[in-house]
C-alpha cells in the first residue's frame, strides 16, 4: 500500500482515552491496557521477532519532572508489552540541534534507566545513516533505523509549541531526522505553515503502527522546552496520529483548523475537517478539557484581529532573548542557530533580530530554560 494511502486508511481510527493519574508503574501499565483493552491488544501491533522502535520525545536533557520529555515509565510500561509479544525493541530518538553529549540526554531524561530496566539498548540516529525523500518544499533526510523498522510505536508527550502551538504525535515523528538537518530546515521553511509541510512529509515516510500519547502531565505556556507542566492525567491511544493530535488540541483549548499541521495535511491529503466520524473510545472528552490551559504567547497574538496586525504590524512582535541569570554561556544555542545570528557578549547570547527567524531552535535546546519570549508591550495589549 502506498505511504498516502496508508495514512488515509488510519484516518479517523478511533482514540482511547483513559484515566492516568500518575506515573506509579502500575496506575500507567494499568491505565495502557486498559487502552489497549478498548482497541487492539499489543499482539495485534507486534509479532514476534519484530524490530519494534520505540520513539519518545527527548528534545532536551531535562528530567522527567520538567514535562518536556516522555516520561520512562511510559516507556518501561510499553517495551514491557512490546517483549511479551516477543518483539525486539530498539529505543531512539535525535535531540533538538546537533548536541554534542547525548549520553547527558538518556541519563537526564531517565530514558537510560528505562533501557537497562527492559534489559534493551538505547540507540542515536546521529550514528546510523539516512534516506532522503522529495518533500514540498525541498527533501527530508529521515534514519535508516525509523526507515527499517517493522514497527514504530511513536509515544509522544502533550504540549504547546512556539512555531506550531500544539506537538504531539505527528510531529515527535519529526525527531527522526537526525542532529542539525532539523535545524537546517526552519531554516529553509521559517513560518509554521512551511515548516508543517517537512512535518508532514517526513511523518508520510514512518508512519507509525501505534501511537500513545502521554498526557499525564502535559506542558502548557511557551512549550516545547521552556513551558511549565499540567497535570491532565490521560493517556491516549491510536493507529491514527492526526485523531490523537485533534483531541489533545481539544484539551488544550486550540482551534485545530488554524493549527499548521493539520492544514499542512489537508494540503497533503492526508486529513479532511471532518469532525463528525471521529470515535473517542473509554472516558469522554469532556473529562480532560482545561478550559484555562495557558497557550503559547504566538498563540495569542493569533488571536488578535487581522487588520489590527495589519496596520500595527511593527508594534505587534513576539521574539527570543536570553536571561543572563539563568545563562551558563554553554554555547549550544549560538552552535545550533540556523541562522547563525547569535553571539556570545559577555557571556550570555545577543541575537541579531534582522537575520531571527524565530524558528525556537534556542528555546529548544538550552538545558538552563535561559532562553525566553520576549512581547512586545502592544502586543501584549492586544492579545
Ligand atoms: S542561553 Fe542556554 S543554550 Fe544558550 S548559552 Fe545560555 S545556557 Fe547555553
Ligand atoms: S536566534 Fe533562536 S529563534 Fe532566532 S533564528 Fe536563531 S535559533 Fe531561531
Amino acid at each position: 500500500m502506498a505511504l498516502k494511502e496508508q495514512i488515509v486508511e488510519q484516518i479517523k481510527k478511533p482514540v482511547a482515552l483513559v484515566h492516568c493519574k500518575s506515573y506509579e508503574p502500575a496506575i500507567v501499565r494499568s491505565a495502557l491496557c486498559a487502552a489497549l483493552d478498548l482497541l487492539e491488544p499489543m499482539s495485534h501491533f507486534v509479532k514476534r521477532g519484530d524490530r519494534v522502535l520505540l520513539k519518545p520525545n527527548m528534545l532536551s536533557a531535562k528530567e522527567p519532572s520538567k514535562a518536556v520529555t516522555t516520561h520512562p515509565e511510559i516507556l518501561v510500561a510499553v517495551g514491557e508489552l512490546v517483549l511479551d509479544c516477543g518483539g525486539a525493541i530498539i529505543i531512539g530518538d535525535s535531540p533538538a540541534g546537533q548536541p554534542k553529549d547525548l549520553e547527558k540526554y538518556w541519563d537526564k531524561t531517565g530514558f537510560a534507566l528505562a533501557a537497562k530496566r527492559l534489559g534493551v539498548e538505547l540507540l542515536s540516529f546521529e550514528e546510523y545513516g539516512v534516506r532522503s525523500f522529495t518533500a514540498p518544499e525541498g527533501h527530508v533526510s529521515i534514519s535508516e533505523v525509523a526507515l527499517d523498522a517493522d514497527v514504530i510505536i511513536n509515544l509522544p508527550k502533550l504540549k504547546t509549541h512556539l512555531l506550531t502551538r500544539t506537538t504531539g504525535a505527528v510531529k515527535n515523528m519529526f525527531g527522526v531526522v537526525p542532529g542539525y538537518r532539523k535545524s537546517y530546515m526552519h531554516s529553509l521553511a521559517p513560518d509554521p505553515l512551511p515548516f508543517s509541510r517537512y512535518v508532514v512529509a517526513v511523518y508520510s515516510q514512518v508512519i507509525p503502527t501505534l501511537n500513545i500519547m502521554d498526557a499525564v502531565v502535559g506542558m502548557e505556556g511557551n512549550g516545547p522546552s521552556s513551558g511549565q507542566p499540567r497535570e491532565i492525567g490521560a493517556l491516549l491511544v491510536s493507529e491514527d496520529a492526526f485523531e490523537i493530535d485533534r483531541i489533545a488540541a481539544q484539551i488544550m483549548g486550540e482551534n485545530i483548523a488554524s493549527l499548521p499541521v493539520f492544514q499542512a495535511a489537508v494540503e497533503a491529503g492526508c486529513w479532511n475537517w471532518d469532525e463528525n466520524t471521529s470515535k473517542i473510545l473509554g472516558n469522554s472528552l469532556e473529562e480532560f478539557i482545561l478550559p484555562d490551559f495557558e497557550p503559547p504567547e504566538v498563540s495569542k497574538i493569533e488571536r488578535i484581529p487581522p487588520i489590527l496586525k495589519r496596520n500595527l504590524k511593527r508594534l505587534i512582535w513576539i521574539r527570543p532573548r536570553s536571561n543572563p541569570k539563568l545563562c551558563t554561556a554553554c554555547e549550544l544555542c549560538i552552535d545550533n542557530c540556523p541562522e547563525s545570528c547569535m553571539t556570545l557578549i559577555k557571556d550570555v547570547p545577543e541575537i541579531d533580530y534582522k537575520k531571527c527567524i524565530k524558528c525556537g531552535c534556542c528555546d529548544e535546546i538550552c538545558p538552563e530554560n535561559a532562553i525566553y519570549q520576549e512581547m512586545s508591550l502592544m502586543a501584549k495589549l492586544l492579545a
